[in-house]
């Protein structure tokens, strides 16, 4: 059966400036000639595809308002499939009319992502792909966006397409071996056959350790910073959040509640909570505060530990680093400007920073503290790297069918497990581009997205 037309609002709901209902299916002329009316008199079926017509939209006798009218045609739209565009101002309530009117005319409303679901069966772009255009839709943070945008514009594909070129063509030779063994033409070259499926195991290798680093830079990490009070963990709060954030007093206990904000350093989303400071104390409310301290401490991902620098440590110092060392740590010796009488030793083996977030210094050097300790260092968000769980779980299970692969060829197996083991690895390729995933799978993927994309 053929698929039924599908409409939705494409631009996103509120006041703006241009509201776009879409409209893709065989149908899609038909049902916006309906509803739509140039002022030429022309026709959507009856003009060039690429071509605009000015007019109105209508439900019946009533006008809905005027609209620009923009054709697609089969295969080279978004969807692969004829497309009309329906301009009309951005109003919320004004939208939803325009849609009504084209449901009533004989389109049924898009499920979430079914645009994208059909571009993709329609050859238009592969499921590494369309997973990359909820993240350019979504990315709400500079390093989400740029990693979005290179997978996006193809990056994680290409690279996949070469791996997929190296594994037919060793599937291919292990298949002519196992047909015509007693042939010439069927001899496998064992060297470049080992040579080439390393590169491929290593490819996959790279993917996955990069994996967690590309995740940090799209997702951002919880940190905390935790200090005795007074040591300046407000201050530098809102040195890095650009603003006042938390209220800076020379009054020790004045921050009781965890305040939170996320900011760039660097390539790095920090999702920042600024905590009381952690003591002994009498007081009800700020000993509610230090609790809450511990629980953001227990479950950080990275701790922003401040001491002062010009105080001698103390045993609560000494305590606090040790309830932190389990942590991505990074000790920052504040209030270097006074003069430093902590002595950076106790925390050897961790990374050290020495700032004063009074005076904004340090803080270059904390940055690339940070992208060492989430190992985030050699990773530009310009790379293409994959970005979904699934995308890694399939990139694993191939390279660990590459390495079986390889260590079938080394200890002499035949032939033909040799062969099986390539296969899969491949398998595991065609469920990650989608040129053999399940209705499952892709139901899956379109179902995270919005409708009318
Ligand atoms: P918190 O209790 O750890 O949040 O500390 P605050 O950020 O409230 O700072 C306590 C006091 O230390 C305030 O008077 C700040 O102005 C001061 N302070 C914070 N950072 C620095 C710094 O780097 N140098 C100097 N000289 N004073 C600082």
């Amino acid at each position: 059966m053929a698929e039924r037309t599908i409409a939705a609002i494409a631009t996103s709901l509120g006041e703006g400036s241009v509201g776009i209902i879409r409209i893709s299916g065989t149908e899609a002329f038909d049902i916006a000639d309906k509803v739509f009316l140039s002022v030429s008199g022309k026709k959507i079926s009856d003009i060039s595809g690429y071509c605009a017509l000015f007019g109105e939209v209508r439900n019946g006798e009533k006008r809905i308002d005027e609209a620009v009218a923009l054709k697609f045609v089969a295969p080279k739209s978004y969807t692969g499939e004829n497309v009309v565009e329906l301009s009309v101002h951005g109003g919320t309530l004004l939208v939803k009319e325009v849609l009504r009117a084209v449901l009533t005319a004989g389109a049924v409303l898009a499920q979430p992502g079914e645009f994208t679901k059909r571009a993709f069966l329609n050859g238009k772009m592969d499921l590494v792909k369309a997973e990359s255009v909820m993240g350019l839709i979504k990315a709400s943070n500079t390093s989400e966006l740029r990693i979005s945008q290179s997978v996006h514009g193809g990056g994680v594909s290409k690279q996949l397409n070469a791996i997929e070129e190296k594994l037919v063509s060793a599937a291919a030779s292990i298949a002519a071996y196992c047909d015509y063994p007693e042939e010439d033409i069927g001899q496998i070259n064992e060297e470049t056959f080992i040579r080439e499926l390393s590169c491929v195991a290593l490819s996959f290798e790279k993917m996955l350790s990069e994996y967690d680093a590309g995740k940090v830079l799209r997702e951002g990490i919880e940190t905390v910073i935790i200090g005795r009070p007074n040591v300046g963990k407000s201050t530098l709060m809102n040195l890095l959040s650009g603003q006042t954030k938390s209220i800076v007093t020379d009054v020790a206990g004045t921050t009781r509640d965890v305040i939170e904000e996320t900011v760039m350093l660097g390539e790095v989303p920090l999702h920042l909570a600024d905590t009381a400071g952690i003591r002994e104390s009498n007081d009800e409310v700020e000993s509610v505060g230090v609790s809450l301290a511990r629980q953001r401490l227990e479950s950080a991902q990275l701790v922003l530990a401040v001491f002062c620098a010009n105080d001698k440590l103390t045993d609560e110092d000494i305590k606090l680093l040790e309830e932190c060392k389990d942590k991505p740590l990074i000790v920052i010796i504040n209030k270097c400007d006074l003069g430093e009488e902590i002595i950076g030793d106790f925390a050897k083996g961790t990374e050290i920073v020495r700032m004063s977030a009074k005076l904004g210094q340090g803080i270059d050097a904390l940055k690339d503290a940070v992208a060492r300790v989430t190992a985030t260092e050699n990773l530009s968000p310009d790379s293409a790297v994959l970005i979904s769980e699934r995308q890694r779980d399939l990139a694993n299970r191939a390279m660990l069918c590459v390495n079986e692969a390889l260590n079938c060829i080394k200890s002499g197996v035949t032939p033909d497990a040799v062969g099986v083991c390539v296969d899969e690895a491949l398998a595991c390729l065609y469920e990650m581009t989608g040129k053999r995933a399940t209705e499952t799978v892709t139901e899956e993927i379109f179902r995270k997205f919005c409708v009318g994309k």
